[in-house]
């Protein structure tokens, strides 16, 4: 079942320049797929349309849907959208927590849409809260972190809270934008590790959006390929030839690897 339905999205920051040039994609729900492709080639303004952070040009016909509810339709957010952005959790290159709260207080932000909102505004949180949140950071490895300041820790060990946070925010899809992108080999095996037992075990949707081919050949099976605003390559990723992977990103990728 197809639950993020992306169709005719174009998308252009100046006159014919175009950042997306009319990209259809579905993704299943249960499936972790890899958005690869070089630098500029468009994915996080890709994923952006999905949380309609970004609007589709509203000259083409175009639409976003998540779980067959518009998000945007014709480049205009659609009036519901506050339901379906609850259901989707993200996690983005830059760690976006808020790095004076507790590490504890910042998961438990992610349940805030599930509280009311007298106590949303007061952060009064109750006890079965606190230890939903607990458990989330348990299963990110980070329990005992729980009452450090966000800032004491990691990169890693923030992309991981991130990840807690999205489960208290019971997030049935996770777009996570080049979530290690500024991490260690490390530290990026943990977060992907972790990626993909939420997908195996809650079997939570994972788009991540990854600039390095190998990760994505060892924890996604389905990997779609951006190349300058277009789908280059969707498919299995090891379906993706050498020849393709060339084509690209050049030899530059090949060097690094
Ligand atoms: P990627 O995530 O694959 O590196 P992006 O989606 O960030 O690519 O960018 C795709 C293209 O759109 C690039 O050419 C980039 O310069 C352009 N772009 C992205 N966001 C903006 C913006 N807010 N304003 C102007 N140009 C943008
Ligand atoms: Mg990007």
């Amino acid at each position: 079942m197809s639950i993020i339905t992306i169709s005719g999205v174009k998308k252009s920051f100046s006159k014919n320049n175009y950042a997306l040039k009319g990209i259809d994609l579905c993704i299943d729900q249960g499936d972790m797929v890899a958005l690869i492709g070089p630098s500029g080639s468009g994915k996080s303004t890709l994923m952006r349309h999905i949380s309609g952070l970004t609007l589709a040009d509203k000259k083409t016909p175009s639409s976003v849907s998540v779980f067959d509810t518009p998000i945007q339709l014709q480049g205009k957010l659609h009036k519901d959208i506050r339901r379906s952005r609850a259901r989707i959790g993200n996690v983005f290159q830059q760690f976006n927590l808020i790095s004076r709260l507790s590490v504890l207080t910042n998961v438990l932000i992610g349940g805030l849409s599930r509280v009311p909102t007298y106590r949303s505004l007061l952060g009064w949180f109750t006890d079965a809260e606190k230890q939903e949140a607990l458990n989330a950071l348990d299963r990110v490895g980070l329990r005992e972190f729980a009452l450090q300041r966000a800032s004491q820790l990691s990169g890693g060990q923030q992309q991981r809270v991130a990840i807690a946070r999205a489960l208290m925010q019971k997030a049935e899809i996770i777009l996570a934008d080049e979530p290690i992108a500024s991490l260690d080999p490390e530290s990026s095996r943990q977060v992907m590790e972790i990626l993909q037992d939420i997908n195996i075990k809650d079997g939570i949707t994972v788009v991540v959006t990854l600039h390095q081919v190998d990760y994505a050949q060892k924890y996604c099976q389905r990997a779609v390929a951006l190349r300058q605003g277009e789908i280059f390559f969707d498919g299995r990723i090891n379906e993706l030839s050498r020849v393709q992977l060339t084509q690209l990103y050049g030899t530059q990728q090949q060097n690094q690897r």
